[in-house]
């Protein structure tokens, strides 16, 4: 990178912060952000944090058109001892450089872009929440901003990295959701952009989100874009079961978005001695499993939720009901478990903390 130090300019004013019970998910930001330019021949480049504020575009920047951009999403937690606490934060960098690959956006260097991450995470630390389940979200994002029709990788970016102070994610703390088995939309097929946090993948997905809204579903179940009969996963979410004391999950194929926290519930299952399967898993096998009685729990996990039991699966016009729609022990113990470790106030055996 041509010019690595990092301009800051402080904001005049101050936001309110919000209370802890007034917060939601990703609706108020702090008071700066970071900002960063690529263009053609010079590279990243002014990378600045600079007051949080609206951006000018111009009417023809190809993101506007061709929507190729990328993001990630990652927490900052407050510890009791007032560290700023990050969890795997370069994994996240990692997979925003998988997901520009796939849509022709240069890649980021993603320590400098940690190192970023971390000053503006300084400068807007009063804004981390410490309420029980609450925390600060945190949106880096890459758009193309070349002001041209033409089809083909844009020449200029923009990267930024904005903050938000997130509640609870359930206010009496983890319930189970309702999820719609999609049969008519797929979200992504092999070969496509299952993989990247791209938002197309997002834009794709809204009507069948809207469409299991209005039958009462939280968020839908996608199965594979082929043959519409293996799961794949859920909304935001990676997907898990309990099928007669063993763990399956979709085994990653191209098509699933490798979560960060699906990893880490891998890992902290094995760590625990439960067997856990990664391989395809069909509805059908989940449908039998239903009514043999032997499917125990599922989850769906995601850095947002964490853990979000599934209490229910509505599939065409039938509702299986799981664990009597209540959260299952396992969901419950990985929960405990993983946000005790993200907060700092478990033992974090796997070295995922990071303390900014
Ligand atoms: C971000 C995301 C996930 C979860 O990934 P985490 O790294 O665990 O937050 C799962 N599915 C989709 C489609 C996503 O965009």
């Amino acid at each position: 990178m041509s010019d690595s130090t990092i301009k800051v300019i402080l904001s005049e004013t101050k936001k309110r912060i919000p209370k802890p019970e007034e917060l939601e998910f990703g609706r108020v930001f702090t008071d700066h952000m970071f900002v960063m330019d690529f263009e053609d021949g010079k590279g990243w480049h002014r990378p600045r944090i600079i007051p949080y504020q609206p951006i000018t575009l111009d009417p023809s920047a190809k993101i506007l058109h061709y929507g190729q951009s990328v993001f990630e999403g990652l927490k900052a937690y407050s510890s009791k001892e007032d560290d700023i606490l990050l969890f795997r934060p370069e994994k996240n960098m990692e997979r925003l450089n998988r997901s520009n690959d796939r849509l022709c956006i240069p890649s980021i260097d993603e320590d400098f872009a940690l190192k970023a991450l971390k000053q503006l995470l300084e400068i807007d630390k009063e804004w981390i929440p410490k309420a029980e389940g609450t925390s600060l979200y945190i949106r880096p994002f890459i758009f193309s901003t070349e002001p041209y029709l033409g089809v083909a990788p844009s020449t200029s970016y923009t990267f930024m990295i904005t903050l938000s102070p997130v509640g609870a994610y359930y206010k009496e703390g983890i319930n189970p959701v309702k999820i719609a088995v999609e049969t008519e939309f797929v979200r992504a097929v092999h070969g496509g952009t299952g993989y990247a946090k791209t938002g197309g993948n997002y834009a794709g997905s809204l009507k069948a989100q809207v469409n299991s809204e209005k039958k009462g579903y939280s968020q839908v179940l996608w199965l594979d874009g082929n043959e519409k009969k293996y799961i794949e996963e859920v909304g935001s979410m990676n997907v898990f079961f309990k099928i007669n004391g063993e763990i399956v999950t979709p085994a990653l194929n191209g098509s699933i978005l490798d979560g960060i926290t699906r990893d880490s519930i891998i890992q902290l299952l094995k760590h625990w001695g439960i067997k856990v399967t990664e391989r395809k898993i069909s509805f059908t096998e989940i449908y039998e499993a239903y009514h043999a009685g032997q499917l125990e729990e599922a989850f769906g996990t995601g850095t947002a939720a964490v853990i979000s039991p599934i209490g229910e699966f509505g599939w065409k016009e039938e509702k299986l009901i799981l664990n009597n729609g209540e959260t299952g022990e396992v969901s419950k113990r990985l929960y405990d478990t993983l946000t005790g470790i993200q907060k700092g106030e478990l033992e974090d055996p796997f070295g995922w903390r990071v303390t900014v």
